[in-house]
């Protein structure tokens, strides 16, 4: 069994986009400038959004954290996102998720102007990545196929299953591992909560790429010998052995699992690392296309 190292793998294209950026400012571009979008005071949202902050802060790139009240309208949030929409000096706008109940996220996203939109969740980047068009790619697809890639797995003729059919994760990842790409080319079967017999589907599985929100629900009786897995969950389980009374784990029951697969991401220090490297890519690239526009 190979883990595949989120640390080793997010270290390196970290370093490649600090050298970018570098490049980039030397022949007269600007830094990447991030603007985060933070609704109400949900701890996870509070961390994911910390993190993506502070890396910006370490690849070189600019970031902007506005934050909002649980009762904010979804009109003003929308006029915010326009307003950032408008502001030059602004090349990537991301709005974390969950929004509060009362504010439709579909229609946020939809308001983020295509040329800004580096978490890859607009219609326009979908329908575009769909069509096998440049564009914004969700950014934890992405980071999964860079991980990939990283690694030289050769996905070709591999049937992968992906368990999860979410906007941001399940079906974009159907589509990225299904292109004439290499990582890509697979065979792929998405599944669901409607799944009949999903064990019979994963043990035929050369890849299964886990993104169900249920902790360690793909244990290893599930699993074939030798398949690569991917496990995109994050779950905060009861641990009293911890300080802080609980723990995160994945999707996937690790330590049983790891033993009979060839390759496995970790949780933490896996996908999430690699998430952070597709938004951090998506920015860089918006920046660039962004003088590229304004010039
Ligand atoms: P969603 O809740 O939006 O989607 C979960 C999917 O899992 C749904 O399609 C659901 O099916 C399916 N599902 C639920 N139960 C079962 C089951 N028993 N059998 C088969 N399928 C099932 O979650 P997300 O895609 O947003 O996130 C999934 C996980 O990944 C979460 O733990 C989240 O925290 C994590 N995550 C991690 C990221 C990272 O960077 N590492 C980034 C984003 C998410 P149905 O559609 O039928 O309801």
């Amino acid at each position: 069994m190979q883990l595949l190292d989120g640390v080793l793998v997010s270290g390196h294209i970290k370093e490649q986009i600090k050298q970018e950026v570098k490049d980039w400012q030397a022949n007269g571009g600007k830094k990447p400038h991030l603007a985060a979008i933070l609704v109400g005071n949900n701890p996870a949202s509070e961390a994911y959004v910390g993190s993506k902050v502070k890396h910006c802060d370490e690849l070189g790139f600019d970031s902007t954290l506005l934050r909002f009240e649980s009762d904010i309208t979804e009109a003003y949030l929308i006029g915010e996102v326009e307003r950032l929409n408008n502001d030059d000096t602004i090349d990537g706008i991301l709005v974390q998720l969950p929004l509060p109940k009362h504010i439709s996220g579909d229609a946020v996203i939809n308001a983020i102007s295509p040329g800004k939109d580096v978490d890859g969740f607009h219609p326009i980047s979908l329908g575009k990545m769909l069509l096998g068009q440049p564009s914004f790619l969700p950014a934890t697809p992405y980071g999964i196929m860079l991980m990939l890639e990283y690694y030289k797995i050769n996905t070709a003729g591999m049937h992968c299953v992906i368990i999860g059919r979410s906007n941001i994760v399940g079906t974009p990842m159907t589509i990225l591992m299904s292109r004439n790409t290499n990582p890509g080319n697979a065979t792929v079967t998405m599944c669901h909560s409607h799944t009949k017999n999903l064990r019979d589907i994963t043990l035929t599985a050369d890849i299964i790429i886990a993104a169900i929100g249920r902790p360690k629900y793909v244990t290893a009786d599930m699993v074939k010998p030798g398949a690569i897995i991917i496990d995109v969950g994050i779950n905060r389980i009861d641990d009293a052995t911890k300080k802080s009374g609980s723990r995160l784990v994945g999707d996937v029951d690790f330590d049983n699992v790891a033993p009979i697969s060839s390759y496995i991401t970790p949780v933490p220090k896996g996908v999430g690392l690699m998430t952070i490297c597709g938004l951090m890519k998506n920015t860089l690239l918006a920046a660039k296309q962004a003088k590229e526009l304004i010039g």
